[in-house]
């Protein structure tokens, strides 16, 4: 296992920039998920790590050793690709021992590490088929099988998981972390899917454009978005944005919203007011932080419903209030109809503020 160290990593193909000046480590047996939209450099990323590309300046370490100049054989670290890159003419077994046999290891220490990373992956079964005849969730296990039964440094995968169906999917999803916990040894994650990216990491580093947006563990990401970006990539349904003002209402800082009734006064706004000159802030309220009810709630607000998206265990509820278009969630049996008279319920102690400006958070 190593400590993997990205130092103002930037890589040029040609006048695109694919990666940005990143700075990143990853821990010793860390699982570290870099995560992103189309395009925004994840495989790249990965493509350095392996000496798969050459960085245009920057450094990469492994357990503070520069592997810049390494080749990708002298790095010590295992891919697993989308594709899974199985040889089709050799059984199961030989697939997963082809890799000892290329370090000249002796048989019988291969057949007890192949039969072993068999146990592991639950694919002992499958050992004598040949890779044509599995399905796509075995023949995903049999290339994390040859990967992993090598004992490299480090793990680079890079969407693995992205051909299978949905149920298989999950089932892998909760395979990989299980196989990370038992190996111990650091693994770094691309894909796009924030599901796969909160669900398995330790931390996550969501990248746009090539550039490094945060670093985190998935619920710092979710709870503290650092900016706009990172609060509307993450959450399904997406985060509200709306415009408010900080002001001054009656000698202490408040937060107005066009729809709220009185401004949300709280001693923590008065530093953000401070933060932001003009006043001028984007307000992110995530949809599971504004109740939708039919019950009329004291100090609840009157909606009109637009829509509501039933997804079984919640209902999304689009809804309208004083023009503005907000989406809140009401309970699994809420039925509504558009133009229904609906209640809403903000939590207001988990708003998230942001600079109208920068789009970076202010607060709180
Ligand atoms: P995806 O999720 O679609 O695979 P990604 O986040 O992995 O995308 P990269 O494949 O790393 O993104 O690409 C980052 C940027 O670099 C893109 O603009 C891409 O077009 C460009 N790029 C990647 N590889 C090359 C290459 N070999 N030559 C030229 N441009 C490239």
């Amino acid at each position: 296992m190593a400590e993997v160290i990205l130092n103002k990593l930037t890589k040029y193909f040609g006048r695109v920039c694919a990666v940005e000046d990143l700075t990143l480590t990853v821990y010793q047996g860390e699982f570290m998920t870099i995560l992103g939209p189309s395009g925004c450099g994840k495989s790249t990323v990965l493509n350095l790590i392996a000496g798969l590309e050459e960085v245009t300046s920057g450094d990469i370490l492994f357990d503070g050793d520069r592997v810049n100049h390494l080749p990708p054989r002298q790095r010590d670290v295992a891919m697993v690709f989308q594709s899974y890159a199985l040889y089709p003419h050799m059984k199961v077994y030989e697939n997963l021992a082809f890799p000892l046999r290329m370090s000249k290891l002796p048989a019988q220490e291969i057949e007890e590490r192949v039969k072993k990373v068999a146990r592991l992956l639950a694919i002992e079964e499958l050992l004598e088929r040949k890779p044509a005849s599995l399905s796509g969730g075995q023949r995903q296990r049999v290339a994390l099988g040859r990967a992993t039964i090598r004992r490299p440094k480090a793990f680079l995968l890079d969407e693995p998981l992205s051909n299978l169906d949905a149920r298989l999917r999950v089932q892998m999803r909760a395979e990989l972390k299980r196989v990370h916990a038992e190996l111990g040894t650091t693994f770094i994650y691309v894909t796009h899917d924030q599901v796969e990216a909160m669900t398995l990491s330790d931390r996550v580093a969501l990248l746009d454009q090539g550039r490094l947006q945060q670093c985190g563990t998935p619920q710092e990401l979710y709870n503290r978005p650092g900016n706009i970006f990172v609060a509307t990539f993450l959450g399904s349904p997406q985060m509200n944005l709306l415009e408010g003002r900080v002001a001054e209402v009656d000698a202490q800082a408040a937060l107005e919203l066009p729809f709220l009734k009185s401004a949300i006064r709280r001693p923590l706004l008065a530093s953000i007011a401070r933060r932001s000159p003009s006043g001028e802030v984007i307000v992110g309220i995530r949809p599971e932080h504004i109740s939708v009810s039919k019950d009329k709630r004291e100090a609840a607000l009157a909606a009109q419903v637009m829509l509501v998206e039933p997804m079984g265990d919640f209902c999304t509820v689009h809804v309208k209030i004083a023009g503005i278009n907000l989406l809140g969630k009401a309970e699994a049996d809420f039925v509504a109809r558009a133009g229904d008279e609906v209640w809403l319920e903000v939590a207001t102690g988990k708003i998230h503020l942001f600079a109208k400006s920068t789009e970076e958070r202010i607060g709180p």
